[in-house]
């Protein structure tokens, strides 16, 4: 790519007056950004010409790639035909009309009625809106918590923040008060003492959400939140037939189950949605948002039962929650043409067959190297542990392996996420074969210079 851009000029506005999330602004005021420009197929550029191959999918949301033509002639088409109109009450537009009708086919049984946002945060408040709504109709007015997992991430407005349960992201601000409970993460590779095998830590998971049920009294809990496999808080695949039992637990207490498929969704686990089948359950709502679009138009929706839609829609005055941009003829009909991409090139068999492969040669590739304590995941959706010490599971507890090892990622050309003393991937769905062994090799490399130098600078 030639280079078209004044990389400074751009670096220094951004960082003068963009407020990036999730930054460390003492370290983003002196270093600024790396400036993005284009992006083509599994490719991103920078501002200077360079290539990097996404390992990240933006943000787990490219999933068919960028520049795709045909969603920028549908996006520019639908501007032309209608920009925006107002969704509150009695007035629609085509596209979100028929994109409802098309998730409601796809989504697993019931799952018939769908309530727009703009992201995945908003649709995940959406669903405890719609839960406490549901139970007031129902005459239940105390039953109202929520039950969340340490170490979930719901998002970042005031009450998906809350459900989130990676505590160190709630220091600082003042969370919402007496909603949100948690129990315990579901990680296979740390689970607590005494407990032998996958089994056990299942009984034992089972037995702390009905403890905590039987703390807070059934009569006062609402529902429980989970994604299907935890992505920011560390990419947790949780015991086989967990889902399920949690789901069982939930129907035993009348509560609600709620399936954050925000990642999941739309083919990262070769799958539209996952929960049904990937983990065997039909949720009672579940929200999706990123891959809906490929994350080339801003979009979340809450789906949820004929039942739950039923109870809220009886002898009621007016349901008051909704946005300007509910329902968004533009993102809508780009989400449709998204999915018809997906539709026409089978990305689900193509997920499932790289998507194995990825997995199995990051496995077999890394899981020998003196500081990966663990490699684990599904499909595009994986991350890889490191830690100072493979017996204990020590993390590095003064360096950033994470960062250090993504920063020489993309030095060679690969960007992969930090989180922490973890590389995290979740790739455009499009990547080949060919793409997987770049990704694996690259990191593995990085990997091992890196722990190598944090050492050695341990032993100085
Ligand atoms: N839920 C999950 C599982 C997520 O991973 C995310 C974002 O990464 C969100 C919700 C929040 O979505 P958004 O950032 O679109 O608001």
């Amino acid at each position: 790519m030639t280079k078209v851009y004044d990389t400074k000029a751009l670096w220094q506005k951004d960082k003068d007056h963009f407020m990036h999330p999730w930054a460390n602004y003492q370290v983003f005021h002196e270093k600024g950004c790396d400036v993005i420009v284009k992006g083509d197929g599994v490719h991103v550029y920078d501002s200077e010409g360079n290539q990097f191959l996404d390992g990240i999918g933006g943000l787990w949301c490219v999933n068919i790639g960028y520049g795709r033509e045909e969603l920028a002639e549908t996006a520019a088409k639908q501007m032309r035909d209608l920009a925006y109109y107002c969704p509150f009450t009695d007035l629609t537009n085509a596209p979100a009309a028929e994109l409802a009708a098309k998730l409601a086919e796809m989504a697993p049984g019931k799952l018939n009625h769908v309530f727009y946002g703009c992201g995945g945060s908003v649709a995940n408040d959406t669903a405890i809106r719609l839960v406490h709504y549901y139970f007031n109709k129902k005459g239940q007015r105390y039953k109202h918590k929520i039950i969340s997992r340490v170490n979930s991430y719901h998002g970042s407005t005031y009450m998906s923040a809350t459900l989130t349960g990676i505590m160190h992201d709630h220091h600082g601000f003042s969370m919402a008060q007496n909603v949100v409970e948690y129990i315990s993460e579901a990680n296979v590779y740390r689970m607590p003492e005494g407990i032998k095998n996958e089994s056990e830590y299942l009984e034992y998971l089972a037995q702390d959400f009905e403890n905590k049920i039987a703390e807070l009294g059934a009569a006062n809990v609402a529902a429980f939140i989970a994604e299907p496999i935890v992505g920011a808080g560390g990419v947790l695949v949780a015991p086989k037939g967990y889902h399920k039992r949690m789901y069982d637990i939930c129907k035993k207490y009348d509560m609600l189950y709620i399936s954050d498929e925000v990642v999941t969704a739309f083919g990262r686990l070769g799958e539209f949605f996952s929960s049904e089948a990937v983990f065997g359950i039909q949720p009672d709502i579940i929200c999706a948002a990123k891959g809906i679009t490929s994350g080339y138009m801003p979009l979340g929706v809450t789906i949820i039962t004929d039942e739950i839609h039923d109870t809220i829609s009886k002898d009621t005055g007016y349901f008051t929650h909704g946005f300007t941009y509910s329902g968004h003829p533009v993102s809508c009909a780009v989400a449709l043409k998204n999915i018809e991409i997906m539709e026409r090139e089978n990305i689900t068999d193509h997920v499932k067959e790289v998507g194995k492969y990825f997995r199995e040669k990051l496995e077999t590739d890394l899981k020998d190297l003196p500081s990966v304590g663990d490699v684990r995941g599904s499909h595009f959706m994986v991350a890889v542990e490191n830690v100072a010490d493979k017996t204990t599971k020590e993390p590095y507890h003064s360096l950033d392996i994470g960062k250090m090892i993504a920063d020489a990622c993309q030095k060679k050309g690969l960007i992969v996420r930090p989180i922490g003393h973890l590389n995290i991937m979740s790739p455009p769905l499009t990547i080949t074969k060919e793409n997987v062994d770049f990704i694996v090799e690259t990191l593995k490399t990085c990997t091992y210079e890196q722990a190598e130098i944090a050492s050695k600078t341990a032993k100085e």
